[in-house]
């Protein structure tokens, strides 16, 4: 590619709007522009890197044997009535009538169309086990889009479901999304774990969530190297999605906290689980009295602070200061953190609340009662034995100095899930077994977030100057920067043939024949973030050499010309 051919759409400054460093280097980069809240136009420097996403994505999955399809983002109402998610799925289901005053959707995920295409499809226990997937729109209503394309309303994801004839089956399938998963997010050249997560509403025995550990991450993750232990530091969930909460079905828990936790700990903990369920009661005990909230899912921590404390706005509050005070006894000063049990919509039991739980990677170990240490300074180190509770944790060695469990950030680029039967039951996805019965075909779904994968790179890939792409998702590998293409034939000459040379060699090289200043050239090349570039000029050429530099690198050297192709290969 030419740059005069090119829409480089670089900007000097950084845009006031974008709060993370990756909104800020996309725009910057001239990666994408706004068109609304959350809805992103891709410009080709941002496109390019998202194809290369798409594409490790897509390799992998073949390989792991899934097979592609392309579902409509546009979904009927029917659907999603059979699912019982018409009603349950709130607000970040975006709802629409077409002309006939029929109802649909903007999908926000694809269970229901698959769910319906695969029970007509697949007639025979023969044809599984089967896992679809597809790359596509997907359109959530999110309260608060934010972060660019990390949060948007409108963006990419990769989805797969898969079928199966039983449970072990799906166990296989869940195994080997895993696996590859951890291919994938290792060829992106992402530093991330994989988290157990909560199976939440849904229920099922297992779900994984991948995280990029950044610290602007939404989420927290407890990871302890040493058992290689990493959980989505969940408070334990009220899960109330969408439905209406019974006046008298509450039930308060105390959960143990230091006296002298601050409210930022407790507010930093309660905000990682912000997403679509009514969650926890933060209790605060001030001069004033004591103060209740339940926190909804989405929302902010920076709410929280801007709405200072007592944070309290009905309809949140659900339990009187009384049955706060006669639950927990919280002392003027302190703070207590409880949960919110919701017997009638709750999945879990009321045990589970009592405790923050933390999902471990390893087979039946869990964490509970995981509770935050005074005056931690970030990062947040704990000692396994003070938030281990209870005979889960067998695994771990309680008694050892070096069982350290810190807190770190991370943003969700997947999840996988073992589904179990609720849309194949629901939905009436049957195939015949062996012996000719009608088995419900157990599910598994498995989503990855293309879009949100380009912003995590760049939260962990930059400087400076700008982008430090792996090669694996740069948008160029190659920038060649002449020093007077359009003076010195030459540079000129020179340029071109190397342009061709190296891609004929496959590789994706930019030219940069603008007649710009040498300096603006290397500050566009650095911001776009191309790993590799090399500077021709007439001083060098006279020396029989050529400059090479290395994005992520601070000096150059120089490689003599008649050797730069095999240098660059
Ligand atoms: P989050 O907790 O961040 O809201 P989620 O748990 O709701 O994500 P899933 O339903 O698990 O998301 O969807 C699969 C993947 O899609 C997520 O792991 C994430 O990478 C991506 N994703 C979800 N919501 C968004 C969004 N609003 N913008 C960009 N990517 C998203
Ligand atoms: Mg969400
Ligand atoms: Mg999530
Ligand atoms: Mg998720």
């Amino acid at each position: 590619m030419r740059t005069s051919n090119f829409l480089l759409s670089t900007l000097k400054e950084t845009p006031a709007d974008a709060e993370v460093i990756s909104h800020q280097l996309m725009l910057r980069a001239g990666m994408i522009r706004k068109v609304a809240a959350g809805i992103y136009n891709w410009l080709p420097v941002g496109l390019r890197v998202l194809r290369k996403v798409e594409n490790i994505v897509r390799e992998e999955m073949d390989r792991a044997g899934a097979q592609e399809v392309l579902m409509p983002t546009v979904q009927p109402a029917e659907l999603w009535q059979e699912s019982g998610r018409w009603e349950q799925y709130g607000g970040e289901l975006l709802r629409m009538q077409d002309r006939h005053n029929r109802d649909f959707c903007l999908g926000p995920t694809h269970e229901e169309v698959i769910t319906s295409l695969i029970s007509n499809e697949i007639r025979s226990y023969k044809q599984l086990p089967a896992n679809f997937y597809q790359i596509q729109t997907k359109f959530r209503d999110e309260r608060r889009p934010r972060f660019g394309v990390m949060r948007a309303r409108e963006f990419i994801m990769k989805d797969a479901y898969s079928f199966h004839l039983d449970s072990d089956s799906l166990g296989q399938t869940y195994d080997l999304m895993f696996d590859t998963y951890s291919r994938i997010f290792t060829r992106l050249g992402l530093h991330f774990r994989a988290v157990e997560a909560d199976t939440g509403s849904i229920g099922g025995n297992a779900s994984h969530e991948f995280h990029v550990l950044a610290d602007s991450g939404e989420d927290a993750i407890a990871v302890c190297d040493k058992y290689e232990y990493a959980a989505n530091v969940e408070l334990a969930e009220a899960l109330a999605v969408g439905g209406p909460r019974p006046e008298a079905a509450h039930a308060l828990t105390k959960v143990d906290t230091p006296d002298q936790t601050t409210i930022d700990q407790v507010s930093r903990f309660l905000d990682i689980n912000a997403s679509n369920t009514v969650k926890t009661l933060l209790v605060q005990g001030a001069e004033g009295g004591l103060v209740a909230l339940v926190l909804r899912g989405d929302h902010e921590l920076n709410e929280i602070k801007a709405q200072k404390h007592p944070l309290v706005a009905d309809p949140l509050v659900w339990a009187t200061d009384d049955e706060i005070k006669q639950t927990i006894g919280c002392a003027p000063g302190s703070i207590g953190v409880v949960e919110l049990a919701v017997p009638v919509v709750a999945d879990r039991s009321a045990a589970n609340l009592a405790d923050f739980v933390c999902g471990a990677n390893q087979d039946g170990v869990h964490f509970t009662g995981v509770n935050w240490g005074r005056d931690c300074a970030e990062p947040e180190v704990f000692d396994l034995r003070s938030v281990v509770a209870g005979d889960q944790c067998a695994r771990a060695d309680h008694n050892n100095e070096e069982d350290q469990l810190s807190i770190t950030r991370g943003i969700e680029v997947g999840h996988i899930f073992q589904l179990g039967t609720k849309y194949s039951e629901a939905m009436n996805a049957t195939c015949l077994d062996n012996n000719g019965k009608a088995v419900v075909m157990p599910m598994g779904c498995y989503g990855i977030g293309v879009s949100r994968i380009v912003a995590s790179a760049i939260e962990q890939n930059h400087d400076a100057r700008g982008i430090l792409w792996p090669d694996s998702m740069a948008p160029f590998q190659l920038v060649i920067t002449p020093i007077g293409y359009h003076k010195s034939d030459a540079v000129k000459t020179t340029c071109d043939e190397l342009y061709s040379t190296m891609q004929q060699h496959g590789m994706e090289v930019l030219l940069d024949d603008r007649n710009e200043r040498p300096g603006i050239m290397f500050a566009d090349a650095d911001l776009i973030g191309v790993p590799h570039r090399v500077v021709v000029g007439d001083k060098s050429l006279a020396n029989g050499t050529i400059e090479y530099k290395n994005r992520r690198k601070d000096t150059a050297e120089d490689v003599p010309q008649n050797g730069i192709v095999e240098f660059l290969l």
